[in-house]
């Protein structure tokens, strides 16, 4: 068991916190953590299927519901009763019933202001849920996902049990990345699984294991793992941000020489930029260009229900982030959760702020951020001073030679089909269609494809090849509607932001 989170809860009890809550699904790891810290002393568990229990005998304590555990525990004479923990597992289905809240605060009070009740509560719970009556009584205690120290262990735990004779020791730094970011409990499970393919634990195994690990991440909920094919060359333009991104790969690629040049570890980047200019391109592009998974954290989506949900969700994100090193975390829509921090907004979302921006500041593991956000209007100046980030960049509609690069890149992809043949002049693309961002241009181009298909469908000689020509794309471009004419709003005010900000421009 990791000593750090051992020392963490303990800390946590010395200093008489009330509540305390881990946020975990590896029930096993929990009360390993908890044997090891708190030892043979009274603790009680509480679960749904088998009531109040003794955590260690698991003798029936006699109280099935647990109302009627909390509330003897509540009545207790104070004088009589040695230091003890109660263990609430699972309780996310009762937290909110207001007998249940009212007991769990009045517990959490007496503990803090009757000298003589020692008494701890400690829940352990797959989600966070956290009513706002108690949420000042609780603190989150984060279990670290096993290092690379401790994923050698396992392998070799797993090795031993199974005697897999054929396993080559060599192959450990090999499965090394795709067990990152694992809790022990996932990691024997897709040991289990990768073993039970061929009877033996193999580096060509890391295909299954990402595969499997991809599933597990998303079933946390809180992380995506994208599968991105994109290469910088998938970029039309914005010239000054890919070089930026391919320098800091290279650096990423030696941290274990940075130190000795006094270089800086490298933090991340914030791209702002009107909408379909290809900030998300540029994420996934990173993905090939740093070599390294990329994980994206949906800021929108992760703003949860209940206080400390959110909180507790961006800390897990960065944790699994933080294991999962090297990689590439994309925190999309950052605008949805810090707009307008500072101003009306809650104590979670300043709290969550805070965090996001200690984190960054002391980074030294080799996750790389990238940030993406339509709109930088509301956020706090704090995010946008250098120092959290490296470098902001903020991305314009595309010039005219811009506007050429990106009909290079989605035509050239065309240009690989069997049938197809391009033939256009790229200049009197590029003045067709000023104004227009990259998911427009995109646009008329698998338009004007679709519409040669369905002409060849019609002339019914489905082996007839056909041309892509400048006349049939300008005519597409002529009857879309672009990006500065169905926005022109908001276009308009967000060039006027750029240009009276520092950004530095993806372009040029
Ligand atoms: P939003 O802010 O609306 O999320 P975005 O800036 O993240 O937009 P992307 O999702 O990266 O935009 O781009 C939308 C589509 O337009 C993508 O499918 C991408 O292929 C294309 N595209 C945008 N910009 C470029 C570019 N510079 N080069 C090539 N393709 C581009």
């Amino acid at each position: 068991m990791n000593t750090k989170a051992v020392s963490s809860l303990q800390k946590m009890i010395d200093v008489n916190t009330p509540i305390i809550y881990i946020s975990d699904y590896d029930f096993v790891r929990v009360d390993e953590l908890i044997i090891q810290t708190i030892g043979k002393k009274n603790v009680y568990e509480w679960n749904p299927v088998t009531g109040g229990t003794h955590f260690v005998s698991k003798e029936k304590r006699g109280e099935e519901s647990l109302e009627n555990f909390l509330y003897q525990q509540y009545v207790l004479d104070a004088e009589s009763l040695p230091e003890c923990f109660l263990l609430l597992k699972e309780i996310d289905d009762y937290i909110d019933e207001a007998r249940i809240k009212s007991m769990l605060l009045h517990i959490a009070q007496r503990r803090l202001y009757d000298k003589a009740f020692n008494t701890t509560i400690i829940i352990v719970s797959t989600k966070i849920k956290v009513p706002q009556e108690i949420e000042k009584y609780v603190s989150f205690l984060d279990i670290d996902l096993p290092n690379e120290e401790e994923i050698v262990a396992l392998v070799r735990k797993h090795i031993a049990i199974n005697h897999d004779e054929g396993f080559n020791e060599e192959d450990i730094p090999k499965l090394m990345p795709s067990l990152k970011g694992l809790t022990a409990f996932e990691i024997d499970r897709t040991l289990d699984m990768a073993m039970s393919s061929n009877g033996t634990l193999r580096a060509e195994d890391t295909t299954m294991i990402f595969r499997q690990k991809k599933q597990m991440v998303r079933q946390s909920g809180i992380l995506e793992l994208i599968d991105a094919n994109e290469s910088l060359d998938d970029i039309g333009g914005m010239e000054v941000l890919k070089d930026y991104l391919l320098a800091k790969a290279k650096v990423m690629a030696h941290m274990a020489d940075v130190g000795k040049y006094g270089v800086q570890i490298p933090k991340g980047v914030f791209i702002v930029g009107m909408p379909g200019c290809g900030k998300s391109l540029c994420a996934k592009a990173s993905a090939a260009a740093f070599n390294a998974p990329l994980l994206k954290l949906d800021m929108g989506s992760m703003m949860g229900k209940y206080v400390g949900e959110s909180e507790g969700n961006l800390r897990k994100a960065i944790k699994l982030a933080e294991a999962a090193a090297p990689c590439i975390l994309w925190i999309d829509e950052i605008e949805k959760a810090f707009s307008g921090v500072g101003g009306q907004s809650n104590d979670v979302v300043t709290r969550m702020f805070g965090y996001l921006l200690g984190w960054l500041q002391d980074k030294k593991s080799s996750v790389y951020v990238i940030a993406t956000a339509n709109n930088a209007d509301n956020l706090p100046p704090e995010l946008k001073r250098k120092g959290r980030f490296d470098e902001i960049f903020c991305v314009n509609l595309p010039s005219s030679d811009e506007r050429e690069a990106i009909f290079k890149v989605h035509l050239g992809k065309k240009g690989k089909a069997e049938l197809v043949v391009i033939n256009v002049d790229y200049k009197k693309l590029a003045n067709a269609t000023n104004g227009f961002n990259g998911a427009d241009i995109e646009a008329v181009v698998n338009e004007t494809v679709e519409q040669c298909f369905l002409n060849v469908l019609e002339s019914g000689d489905n082996n007839k090849q056909i041309t892509i020509t400048t006349d049939r794309l300008v005519a597409e471009a002529e009857k879309t509607v672009s990006i500065s004419k169905s926005c022109k709003e908001q276009i308009d005010k967000m060039k006027k932001v750029f240009d009276a900000s520092n950004f530095k421009n993806a372009s040029k």
